[in-house]
């Protein structure tokens, strides 16, 4: 069975992680720091804070941000679950807008008849990999009509006097959008280092901020890092040091701080990255010259003159068939042992969004890109032979199922 995405462990990975086990310190500690510096440096935002999830560190986020009941956050209606349930836990209200035509990303135009005086954040998801339309979303609202109407409700958002820009760059960790790094393209990003992610620390996540210059990001970093662990003045590194033992709580924080272990994960996979990148890429390239010739396949948008895919998920489609006959599909490729996906299952068609009155008519391209993708494997260890096999497999389904 050739698998969806299989993280890459080999003895690099395993040596990090016992160093890291042996050095006797486990949980947040030099290993994160390092890896924290290592991303900013990379994605060339301004700090970053590694947390044990994209999820919790949204959640942070949002709370940081002062984002509470009454408030709107504009999302894409085609994402995973974790960019709205995020925004219910903070108490405010998802609202979900459609996609462009051309990619899987949200659509500017709809984002702006979206926006009222409620409006707080925009979270852009930049679904595959491809990063979403930052510079059109920044103009938008930074236009003074939509700025005036914007009702700061904490410090921070009176500070900005706009709407944040974040991004759920979940998929999209060494993106490239006008030669700019994914992490570096909003105000807030945010990096989901789960298992099956580009780069994974098994569990993991990480903000990176890159607010404008009035915003001292050493403060934020120092606030974040204190808010990710019960508020507590002092992390458990600091308080080992001779009398450094009393601490203070200045307010009840969350709990969502990355360790060690994790680290050294991350560390490792952050250093070979652009090798991952680019074997990435191959296979990306070799899906799209394997289809080039099928009528049927509608390959998906990774390279555009401003854009570059990470690579993280090739969103193949076929032309004209029926959410039921996807479905087919992709049975008939499990059934030659080939492991597919499907990315994703829009908000409005799930119960816990159902129940709170969106419905799936109001978003006809999330439904039309849901009803023929199919995700096909993609990861640094699968070889030429598999991708040959993919390539075999997907096509004896489509053909056994259209004919
Ligand atoms: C994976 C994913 C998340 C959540 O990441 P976690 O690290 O599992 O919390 C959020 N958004 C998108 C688009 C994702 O694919």
């Amino acid at each position: 069975m050739i698998p969806f995405s299989p993280p890459r462990i080999d003895d690099k990975v395993i040596a990090e992680v016992t160093a890291a086990l042996k050095s006797g310190w486990i949980t947040t500690g030099p290993r994160t720091k390092q890896f924290e510096k290592n991303i900013t440096a990379y994605t060339g935002c301004k700090t970053t804070v590694a947390v044990n999830s994209w999820t919790m560190g949204m959640q942070v986020l949002l709370s940081y941000w002062g984002i509470k009941e009454g408030d709107e956050v504009i999302i894409p209606a085609y994402t995973y679950c974790a960019s709205a349930n995020v925004i219910v836990h903070a108490g405010a209200t998802p609202v979900m807008v459609d996609l462009n035509e051309s990619d899987f990303n949200l659509n500017v135009t709809k984002v702006r008849a979206a926006i009222t005086p409620k409006t707080k954040a925009i979270m852009a998801v930049d679904i595959g990999g491809l990063p979403a339309d930052y510079k059109e979303l920044m103009d938008l609202i930074n236009e003074p009509e939509i700025k005036g109407m914007f009702n700061g409700g904490s410090d921070f958002q009176n500070q900005l006097g706009r709407i944040i820009l974040i991004s759920d760059s979940a998929h999209s960790f060494g993106a490239e959008y006008y030669g700019d790094r994914s992490g570096s393209l909003a105000d807030v990003s945010s990096f989901s280092f789960h298992a099956v992610k580009n780069l994974t620390t098994a569990e993991g996540g990480a903000l990176c901020f890159n607010l404008p210059s009035q915003f001292d990001h050493d403060v934020i970093y120092a606030e974040m890092c204190t808010k990710i662990l019960h508020g507590q003045n002092k992390d458990a590194l600091a308080k080992t040091k001779k009398g450094n033992w009393k601490y203070d709580v200045i307010e009840p924080g969350f709990k969502c701080n990355m360790t060690d272990v994790q680290a050294a994960i991350g560390l490792v996979e952050l250093d070979r990255y652009q090798e991952n990148l680019d074997r990435r890429r191959l296979i990306f390239d070799s899906y799209s010259k394997g289809f080039e010739s099928e009528s049927w396949a509608i390959q998906p948008l990774y390279e555009t003159e401003a854009k570059t895919s990470s690579y993280h998920l090739y969103l193949l489609r076929i032309a004209g068939i029926s959410e039921n006959q996807r479905d087919e599909i992709i049975q008939e490729i499990f059934e030659q042992d080939v492991s597919v996906n499907v990315h994703f299952q829009p908000l409005p068609m799930l119960t816990a969004y159902k129940k709170r009155g969106f419905k799936m008519d109001d978003y006809p391209e999330a439904y039309a890109k849901f009803a023929n993708e199919i995700s096909l494997p993609v990861y640094f260890d699968l070889s030429d032979e598999n991708i040959a096999t993919v390539i075999n497999a997907v096509k004896n389904a489509v053909n056994k199922v259209i004919d």
